[in-house]
């Protein structure tokens, strides 16, 4: 059974966009960060959780608390809060979500948030702080997180600071579930931010790209997709872009598979060693995975043979 959480931080701010989907700002009470560098880097997550309502008496199986990995969405630059953009989840694997317990929360209420971020999909630790390709954020709804984190953070530190080398591709079921939108357009129109918002479910009037956020990268799409991205034809390739992903398995895995007619080569160990790609070949698509379902079932073996080849053929093997 999990302990109480002590909680150490207040909702200062939250948006509802759907009924599901939100963004809460937390300010921790600590104000202790480092002096000597960032406080953390944009693509960075940290964990929050909450305590569930104990009723005297009533016996209740269910754990004391949660807690759960959430990307930051604001930038290191806003020293007081802490930004999550959050979908409540319909079909939960566990006994307490987080998102339920936390959905009816209001400005002034309390809540955990351990105040040290971690992770690894940065831009440093992926493709590298000094990569002058496109990078192509393919966000699937929350999976916004991370990218408009590195967005936010470039403009914070530079006013006028050019975003040409970044493409964020948004998908959503509707237009509504389209977070960040004003925001990301005018990002697009002062900075050059290359932003496509995508919806797979539109009404009539949408006029923007139709379609799952992964869907730029499908092969019957793809001219389609390198004209929107302001890309030449042909220019969708390893040459001139690198591709990061944040989202569910599938949007991860239907960018991994739409890519590999194009050399595009997967950052994961078992399935660089399952598609037998040589140790030397730098990674070109970088992911952050929010369930714990698994990309490519490397145990396939006909699905990993048809990859392979489709890679090896793009790769002239
Ligand atoms: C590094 C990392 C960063 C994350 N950042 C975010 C974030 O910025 N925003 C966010 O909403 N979630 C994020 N998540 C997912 C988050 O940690 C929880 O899994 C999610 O909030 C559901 O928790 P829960 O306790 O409510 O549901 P659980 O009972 O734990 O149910 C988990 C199930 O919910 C589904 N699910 C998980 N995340 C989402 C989602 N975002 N949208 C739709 N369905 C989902 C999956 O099917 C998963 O199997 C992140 C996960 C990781 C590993």
């Amino acid at each position: 059974m999990s302990k109480l959480l002590e909680y150490n931080a207040t909702l200062v701010a939250r948006e509802d966009f759907e009924a599901t989907l939100s963004t809460f700002r937390l300010r921790l009470d600590s104000t202790e960060r480092p002096e000597d560098r960032p406080w953390f880097v944009p693509g960075q997550y940290v964990t929050i959780g909450m305590n569930r309502a104990v009723v005297e008496g009533e016996a209740d199986p269910r754990p004391l608390s949660v807690r759960r990995p959430m990307s930051i969405a604001s930038p290191p630059e806003d020293r007081e809060t802490l930004e999550f953009y959050m979908r409540r989840v319909g079909e939960p694997e566990s006994d307490l979500p987080l998102t339920h317990v936390m959905w009816p929360i209001a400005i002034g209420d309390r809540m955990y948030c351990r105040g040290v971020p971690t992770g690894h999909f940065t831009i440093e630790h992926t493709v590298g702080a000094d990569d002058r390709r496109l990078k192509l954020c393919i966000a699937a709804g929350t999976g916004l997180a991370p990218f408009i984190s590195m967005a936010r953070s470039r403009v914070r530190r530079e006013p006028k600071a050019r975003l040409d080398d970044l493409a964020i591709v948004h998908g959503a079921s509707y237009a509504t579930g389209l977070g960040y939108r004003a925001e990301l357009e005018e990002l697009a129109r002062t900075n050059g931010l290359r932003y496509v918002p995508a919806v797979s479910r539109p009404t009539a009037d949408w006029g923007g790209w139709w379609g799952r956020a992964e869907s730029v990268c499908d092969e019957v799409r793809r001219s389609e997709a390198e004209q929107v991205l302001g890309l030449p034809r042909g220019g969708l390739s390893p040459e001139h872009v690198a591709v990061l992903i944040c989202g569910l398995n599938g949007t991860i895995a239907n960018t991994i598979t739409g890519l590999l007619d194009r050399g595009f080569v997967p950052d994961n160990r078992k399935l660089r060693r399952a598609l037998e790609v040589e140790d030397d070949r730098p990674a070109t698509v970088f992911w952050e995975q929010y369930d714990n379902t698994p990309v490519i079932d490397v145990k396939d073996a006909e699905l990993v043979a048809t990859l392979r080849r489709t890679l090896h053929t793009a790769l002239g093997r």
